[in-house]
């Protein structure tokens, strides 16, 4: 019989439907895998009896005829998102100990669809970083290893870098991400597996722990297109909780999917060509505009004028609001209080978030502090955001030319362990080809494309119109099925 840990989701959900096998012994083969995984850190916190929970009520929905979507399938959790009763800490130790009292709306939806859970994946400290090492409990280790046979530990990315490993190294069939800036992109281009942030507003973010609340948007990462559609359908709603939430129909985005991209436009941005890039990133996407044409896309050439300045209005914006969002952790709500042995409310105030904030944390508090403060914030916050509408409307211009618009996910495969971590603006440059996206609100995805002269994955990415998801993944899909990319990671854990 094949590994169930092989499977993807939508196998998985129709093997239990059709009596392949049970969701017990699925539950059972996924939380073998977790234990067996445990050297990659991806997991924050394991909850076989969960799992195993969901699998026995899929297994007797099953017998009963009343199957839901996802019954009998174990998911991995972001620990960004509020989990009822079990650690959610944001990968933060100032959040240690905090065991939410309820579920945010998106995982509650997962489960209430037939999923099951199978524990909390390890995050960056708030999802700030795109690598992993800012998490206050270590960092992820990505499944795979350069071909040199050197060894060295890789990043699996970051943000969603607990989530990214796990679907690669088959602790689990799909999960959900959490994208501000890209997290969820990133992270799946540098493990080779499929993921995409819809559009802003598609799913609800009430009770998912705030970053950027004006981009901070969750999504599905697992290892096809077609996988990731469907979790997509579960996770996203509208949401009265979530006041920006959008109050639309869930599309049927799966049953929909097509490859077929007769009469569709590719638009290759200009501006994404940038210097200092390696010639592997200019090649994965020359591959990738041929199989758009192979699969009967017209390409187009297209400009998006204000794309270098994307960056760094995403880098004033997103600690901003950050600041904003993380004032509340100040010992009296949440998890860790520091009391002094003397001093009053302000020591302690001071004490616990100097202990419980990691050095990334508190480099964009004081960031986002700095650019809101009375004497910067025109120069800074208000100018930021003036520019943030430019680059919305460079999309919205380029729509009369193009459907969707094909880039490289990032500008590198993954890279080591500690080799940007002291350095954070060589860590936030990773981001250059996610923010723009992020910052307009529209749907993006990243597929994987093929591999580097290391055996590293690289990924595409595609961007698509707001709302326009199943445009997005009918391209993911005639991507993935020309790239055919089946390469794995070495079972070495
Ligand atoms: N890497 C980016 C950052 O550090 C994006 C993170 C994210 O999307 N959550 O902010």
């Amino acid at each position: 019989m094949t590994d169930l840990t092989d499977l993807g989701v939508a196998a998985i959900r129709d093997g239990v439907r059709d009596g392949a096998f049970s969701a017990r012994e699925v539950a059972e083969a996924f939380n073998a895998a977790v234990v067996r995984g445990r050297g990659l850190n991806a997991y924050t916190v394991e909850t076989p009896e969960r799992a195993l929970a969901a699998a026995a009520a899929a297994d007797e929905a099953r017998a009963s005829g009343a199957l839901k979507p996802l019954s009998g399938v174990p998911l991995g959790i972001k620990d960004l998102f509020a989990t009822q009763g079990v650690a959610t800490t944001a990968g933060s130790r100032i959040l240690g100990g905090f065991a939410p009292p309820y579920e945010s709306t998106v995982s509650g939806n997962l489960l209430r669809a037939g999923a099951g859970m199978l524990g909390k994946l390890n995050m960056d400290e708030f999802a700030m970083g795109s690598s992993n090492e800012t998490s206050a409990w270590g960092p992820v280790l990505s499944p795979w290893r350069r071909n040199d046979g050197g060894n060295a530990p890789l990043t699996p990315g970051g943000s969603s870098g607990g989530s990214a490993a796990a679907v690669a190294a088959r602790l689990a069939p799909g999960v959900t991400g959490t994208d501000t800036g890209g997290s969820i992109r990133q992270p799946a281009a540098f493990v080779g597996i499929a993921g995409i942030k819809p559009t802003y507003g598609r799913c609800s973010r009430w009770g998912m722990v705030a970053f950027a609340s004006s981009l901070d948007q969750a999504g599905p990462m697992a290892r096809t297109v077609r996988d990731c559609a469907i979790l997509l359908e579960a996770m996203a709603g509208f949401d009265p909780k979530d006041s920006t939430s959008l109050d639309l129909p869930v599309p049927a985005w799966a049953a929909a999917l097509s490859s077929d991209m007769r009469g569709k436009r590719i638009g290759i941005p200009r501006e994404y060509r940038i210097e200092g890039v390696p010639a592997e990133i200019d090649e994965v996407w020359e591959t990738g505009i041929q199989l758009m044409r192979d699969a009967g896309a017209e390409i187009v050439e297209v400009s998006l004028p204000h794309t270098r300045y994307a960056l760094p209005t995403y880098y004033i914006i997103a600690p901003a609001e950050a600041s904003s969002n993380l004032a509340r952790y100040d010992g009296v709500r949440y998890g860790l209080r520091v009391q002094p042995e003397q001093g009053g409310l302000t020591d302690m105030y001071e004490a616990t978030r100097a202990a419980g904030f990691g050095a990334e944390v508190k480099r964009r508090i004081m960031i986002g502090t700095y650019v809101l403060s009375a004497g910067f914030y025109d120069a800074y916050f208000n100018r930021a955001q003036k520019v943030r509408a430019l680059i919305a409307r460079d999309f919205e211009r380029v729509w009369e030319r193009c459907d969707l618009i094909l880039t490289p996910t990032a500008p590198s495969a993954a890279f080591a362990l500690g080799e940007k971590s002291n350095d954070p603006i060589a860590m936030y440059l990773n981001d250059v080809f996610a923010v723009p996206a992020s910052l307009a609100g529209l749907p993006a995805m990243s597929v994987p494309a093929g591999l580097n002269a290391e055996g590293l994955p690289l990924g595409l990415q595609l961007v698509g119109k707001a709302l326009d998801e199943q445009s997005v993944l009918d391209a993911g899909l005639a991507l993935e099925e020309r790239a055919g990319f089946t390469a794995r990671p070495e079972a070495w854990w």
